[in-house]
């Protein structure tokens, strides 16, 4: 493979020339939110200057070019996610949205009192939160795949986990906080033999490896658009065309509609049916812009450079007194969480902050993953493309100067 020009990369990005605390910014927190390159940004502004208007209305040429580089943009991510069709392909807020949907209508449609909704120890709110409000509103109940203390799940029981009474499996594809890799496409698979179907939240697996729904079998799968250096405010779920048409309509409104009348209203076939007023046209664009940007840098290319990172960053780390990297996997992507004795986390974000150095501290929408490992938070550094291991270099002195600091 040959390696990306990072710096010719840096260029594409003027937040990380800016100073903080009179340093260079280190922008180690692509996890919360990845930040976006010139060109997405320019597309997004080039819309916004001499295309806006609203999709899917009118016959003016202004509307039909619009809705022509929205749809273009469905297109975009049907072929960065390898599905069938772009009818699968539904545009919402983000993959919180995207999994409330999932639950509001996929999984108010197939779970009744008594039945189970199985989910892994270490999903992000927004995969544990929707379906605990659905098994309530059900009377239906969560059972939960355990995990390891390397942060990988135990798969040996899942035959028995599945039982007659699971209608849903819902799986992270990689953790926020421990940056694992989980098997879906066995863990789907196994899930299928008993009929179950499998919703995969790809908020983190996205920006770091390629994700093809078709191989893995996925029934749904969420991203969202600001974790794939593109904006806030889009999201994507792709759904399998039977589940999109078996399923009810979410929000009602316009757009979504064939057509109303005080006796009856009948609804678009998918994906419009869920895609009810306004949609965040110019953010589509940009996301639609965004793929096309990580995919001429090439996903493997990418995949490669933060593996490389991640390695070098976890190396340092360990080697620091008193620092215990939380989530050791086999399988992992670039997001390295840890602790340090005596050191709250959000004491050492702050630190690091005063050297520049961007990180999450906290339980990072994920309290169980705390519960689970017996901590109160983290902090946690995350890789993107265009980080470079002098960026790291800069994270472990500013670690170390910490550690000093509090002995
Ligand atoms: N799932 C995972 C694994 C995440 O990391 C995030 C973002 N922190 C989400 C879901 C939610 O994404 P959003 O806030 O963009 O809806």
């Amino acid at each position: 493979l040959q390696p990306l020009d990072i710096q010719a990369i840096r260029r594409d990005f003027p937040l990380l020339s800016r100073v903080f605390h009179g340093k260079p910014v280190v922008y180690l927190d692509s996890a919360v939110s990845g930040q976006m390159p010139l060109p997405v940004i320019e597309r997004m502004s080039h819309y916004e200057r001499e295309e806006h208007t609203n999709v899917h209305r009118g016959v003016s040429t202004l509307s039909q070019e619009a809705t022509d580089r929205y749809e273009e943009a469905r297109e975009k991510v049907r072929g960065f996610l390898g599905a069938a069709s772009t009818r699968e392909i539904v545009w919402t807020r983000g993959t919180t949205e995207a999994l409330n949907l999932v639950a509001q209508s996929f999984g108010r449609m197939v779970v009744q009192e008594g039945d189970e909704i199985l989910l892994s120890a270490m999903e992000h709110h927004a995969n544990i939160v929707p379906w605990q409000m659905l098994a309530q509103e059900k009377g239906a109940t969560i059972k939960v795949i355990p995990m390891n203390d390397a942060g990988e799940l135990i798969l040996d029981g899942l035959d028995e986990l599945i039982t007659a009474r699971t209608k849903v499996l819902g799986l992270v594809h990689v953790s926020n906080v421990l940056g694992t890799i989980n098997p879906v496409k066995e863990i789907i698979a196994r899930a299928h033999a008993k009929g179950v179907p499998v919703v995969v939240d790809g908020a983190q697996a996205v920006p770091h490896l390629a994700v093809d729904v078709r191989d893995l079998d996925a029934d749904f799968y969420a991203f969202s658009g600001h974790k794939l250096s593109g904006p806030t405010g889009i999201g994507v779920l792709y759904g399998k065309l039977a589940h999109l048409e078996a399923m009810p309509p979410w929000q009602g409104g316009g757009s979504m509609i064939r057509s109303v009348s005080w006796e009856k209203t009948t609804y678009m076939p998918a994906p419009g049916k869920f895609e009810a007023g306004t949609p965040p046209i110019a953010a589509a664009i940009g996301l639609g812009a965004a793929l096309d940007y990580v995919q001429a840098l090439g996903l493997d290319r990418i995949a490669a450079h933060e593996h490389e990172l991640l390695a070098y960053a976890t190396a340092k780390l360990s080697a620091l007194p008193g620092l215990r990297v939380i989530g050791n996997a086999k399988e992992k992507a670039s997001v390295l969480s840890f602790v340090v004795d005596g050191i709250h986390p959000h004491d050492m974000g702050s630190l690091l902050d005063g050297e520049g150095v961007v990180v999450r501290a906290g339980h990072h929408c994920a309290q169980p993953v705390m519960t689970r490992f017996c901590i109160p938070a983290t902090t946690r550094a995350s890789f993107a493309y265009f980080n470079t291991r002098e960026e790291v270099d800069i994270l472990v002195s500013a670690i170390q100067k910490a550690i000093e600091l509090f002995k």
